[in-house]
């Protein structure tokens, strides 16, 4: 619910429309993004489902962070390629939106943001989101780095691994299979912390 204070909002409708027309590809059942299957499928099957996206802190930290590095890039780095929006045939029934943060010769770059301080291996969604990206460019490095609310960013650098692309494919598979039937997918509580949908799916406030 859009919380409004004093006189009605006239920028808010405007914002939540601009949201909307940013993801173009999730009104359409035959496209799936590779960030929707990272995370809980059933979550991302309700987010497509709502009339008014969720326009959180979390959303424009993320989105601004992406649009500096694409404007420092551009700016300083012409030639390197950011933010690009690929649409793959793997020959599954649906197109795969895929969307790297960077795109090196030999690598492609996720950047995240984080409030954890210590961090000892990258979180396995983002693995999975940028090893996925990394075997269909067919590079031999995929790179996740991480930027901290305390201390310096933090890179970790790995090889694909065939087994996890294979993983996220059947992922797709699912989805797009509960796209069509209009079927709510299996519930995935290993996201749980932070969804909007808890309610939803447990018929009860989060008790923290
Ligand atoms: S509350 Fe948990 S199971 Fe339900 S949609 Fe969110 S992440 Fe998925």
């Amino acid at each position: 619910m859009m919380i409004e204070v004093g006189f009605k909002s006239k920028f808010l409708p405007i914002l939540e429309k601009l949201v909307m027309t940013d993801k173009p590809h999730e009104l359409d059942v035959n496209r799936v993004s590779v960030t929707e299957v990272c995370q809980c499928l059933r979550k991302s099957f309700l987010m497509r489902k709502m009339e008014k996206p969720i326009i959180n802190k979390h959303l424009f930290e993320g989105k601004a962070i992406h649009l500096y590095i694409e404007y420092l890039l551009k700016k300083y780095q012409g030639e390197i390629e950011s933010e690009v929006e690929y649409e793959v045939d793997l020959g599954l029934l649906c197109k795969v939106i895929m969307k790297p943060d960077v795109v090196l010769n030999d690598r492609v770059v996720e950047i995240k943001t984080t409030d954890r301080y210590k961090i000892s291996n990258p979180i396995p969604e983002h693995v999975i989101q940028a090893n996925f990206y990394a075997f269909v460019l067919n590079k031999p490095f995929y790179e996740i780095i991480y930027i901290r609310s305390k201390g310096n960013p933090i890179a970790f650098v790995n090889k694909p691994d065939y087994k996890l692309f294979l993983h996220l494919i059947k992922r797709i598979e699912n989805y797009h299979k509960h796209l069509l039937e209009d079927s709510l997918p299996e519930m995935e509580t290993k996201y749980c912390d932070r969804c909007p949908f808890y309610y939803e799916c447990f018929h009860q406030a989060k008790l923290l």
